[in-house]
């Protein structure tokens, strides 16, 4: 069969759109940066109107450049930052407020006063309530806490909600809402982050909506990630193409890294830095500060038997003409344990943009290679607090460990180590949680070209450290899924697509390793009192 699968990136700093041909191999991008505008401290925000418009030229310009027709596009994928919520009016599509970006803290004091609290008549506390019923945390990073506070903070949103004038989504929410010119619909991995889904029911969680005091109607239906998600408005493109997988960019990057068995995992070095590991068909609540989410809900692989006798018959003539036969109802939810880190490629932005220690981010590992080490430096980066396995959102950032001979390039060093030594600590947990020992790591995101880092995170890890060929791995995960949904592929494209660039192997002597850890964890102490 042949044809393309069009797939949308909404990354937190660029909107992509990426053209897969028949054997999921990438053949044009389009990239758009977007626009981050911190108003306050602690807020982060984005133009709703920049990420729709940004990611929709970017798919005509796709297709443009690609040569080829939307009539070649079979399905339309997407992938999209999470968390971050947009507000607009039901009516007019427009949006009432900035888009809350994930890293936005503003909601913290509200979230630690409902950490304060217990559940009703009982001596649970809110947070494993919440944990029980979302797999999460209270934090402002979710995007529970940013819907109260834009309905708290924003004149008259309460009584528009009520009235049924408002609705509230993710990216993937919005830009479908945008795409489809008025499907409010969202993908169940991204409704799997707004800390009001329940990922054991499958469903809203209306014990934890009538706590937060968020009504119902603002929020969009919840489908599985290859589920039926509608069609693109007439006009938009040349034919009206079928949306057919959404997925979270981090659920998305654990299915393209090929982790579709129990106990495989992946990490993404992007703005922040994600852990995934795949833990199978069964919710299991981490013990150890890191979050259970969904991975996906899709159809099972194998053809279902759909009943009596004469179904039986036509299912086995469809199974040898090769069809694949999928009953809808047989959707099976893969679950993840995950470790969000805020801070990663960020920390060589914030190097490059407020610092001006260089000029382009992969200029950062020519800086670090100038010295042999970093000496005592030590970077932490909690500019944002500090995510898992930490989740501290009181703490700031600091340098440390300086002389009068530090230098530029022992800070760039440092600020390299410091993305792989959050990496170790949500690993370390990560093990504490997981019955099988890790063996690999494959890895991804933008930070993930940095050799240097790379090979650091081997040494640190004690795992081989595995590099893609295609690191653009969130925007493939998502159309891998919508073309196994369309047919274009099949289950064995997940792993024929996957080629190695690059084995990292841990090389550094144990003593030395050793070292470096202790002075990372001396530095996050003194961070933490
Ligand atoms: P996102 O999808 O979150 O927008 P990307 O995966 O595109 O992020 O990665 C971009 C991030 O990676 C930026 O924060 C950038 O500073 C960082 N980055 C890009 N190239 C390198 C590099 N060679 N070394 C270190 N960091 C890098």
């Amino acid at each position: 069969m042949a044809g393309y699968i069009l797939a949308l990136d909404q990354g937190t700093t660029s909107s992509r759109a990426i053209i897969y041909d028949d054997r999921a191999r990438p053949i044009q991008i389009s990239q758009k940066p977007t626009v981050l505008s911190t108003p306050k401290a602690g807020y982060v925000e984005q133009d709703a109107m920049q990420i729709w418009h940004t990611q929709i030229s970017c798919a005509h310009d796709a297709i443009n450049q690609a040569g080829l027709l939307a009539t070649d596009i079979t399905s339309l994928a997407i992938t999209n930052q999470r968390e971050t919520i947009v507000v607009w009016d039901k009516r007019t599509g427009k949006p009432l407020a900035p888009a809350i970006i994930w890293q936005d803290r503003r909601s913290e004091s509200w979230c630690e006063n409902l950490r304060q609290h217990k559940v009703d008549g009982s001596e649970m506390s809110m947070q494993q309530h919440v944990q029980s019923i979302t797999g999460l945390r209270i934090d402002p990073y979710f995007s529970a806490s940013k819907i109260v506070w834009l309905l708290d903070n924003h004149p008259n949103l309460k009584d528009r909600a009520q009235r049924g004038e408002v609705a509230v989504g993710t990216i993937d929410s919005w830009l479908m809402f945008k795409l489809t010119g008025g499907e409010h619909v969202i993908d169940i991995t991204n409704a799997s982050r707004t800390l009001m889904y329940d990922i054991n029911k499958l469903e809203w969680s209306e014990d934890l909506l009538a706590k937060f005091d968020i009504c119902k109607k603002i929020l969009p239906k919840v489908i599985a990630s290859d589920g039926d998600f509608g069609k693109t408005k007439k006009g938009l493109f040349a034919k009206q193409i079928p949306i057919q997988a959404v997925l979270g960019d981090q659920q998305a990057a654990l299915f393209g890294q090929g982790c579709v068995s129990t106990g495989m995992a992946k990490n993404t070095y992007g703005t922040g830095c994600f852990m995934l590991m795949n833990i199978g068909h069964e919710v299991q609540l981490s013990q150890h500060q890191l979050l259970t989410t969904i991975g996906w809900q899709r159809r099972q692989n194998s053809p279902q038997l759909l009943g009596g006798a004469a179904e039986h018959t036509s299912l086995s003539k469809l199974v040898k003409s090769g069809q694949r036969i999928l009953t809808p109802s047989k959707r099976e939810v893969t679950y993840a344990l995950e470790g969000s880190v805020f801070m990663a490629g960020a920390i060589v932005q914030w190097l490059r943009d407020n610092m001006g220690l260089f000029n382009k981010s992969r200029d950062i590992e020519s800086l670090a290679k100038e010295v042999e080490s970093s000496e005592q430096v030590v970077l932490v980066p909690a500019f944002t607090g500090l995510g898992a396995p930490y989740w501290r959102s009181d703490i700031t950032a600091s340098i440390s460990g300086m002389t009068r001979g530090s230098t530029k390039a022992h800070i760039a060093r440092a600020a390299l180590e410091s993305i792989a030594f959050q990496t170790y600590d949500v690993l370390t947990a990560m093990q504490k949680d997981s019955p099988s020992p890790l063996t690999e790591l494959r890895v991804d995101g933008g930070a993930a070209n940095n050799d240097l880092l790379m090979q650091f995170q081997a040494d640190m890890l004690g795992v081989p450290v595995l590099r893609p060929k295609d690191t653009e791995i969130t925007a493939k995960g998502a159309a891998l899924l919508a073309g196994i949904t369309s047919g274009l592929y099949d289950e064995a494209t997940i792993d024929d697509s996957w080629d190695l660039d690059k084995r990292f192997e841990p090389l550094m002597p144990a003593e030395e390793r050793d070292e470096h850890l202790d002075k990372w964890h001396q530095a996050i102490t003194k961070t933490l009192q």
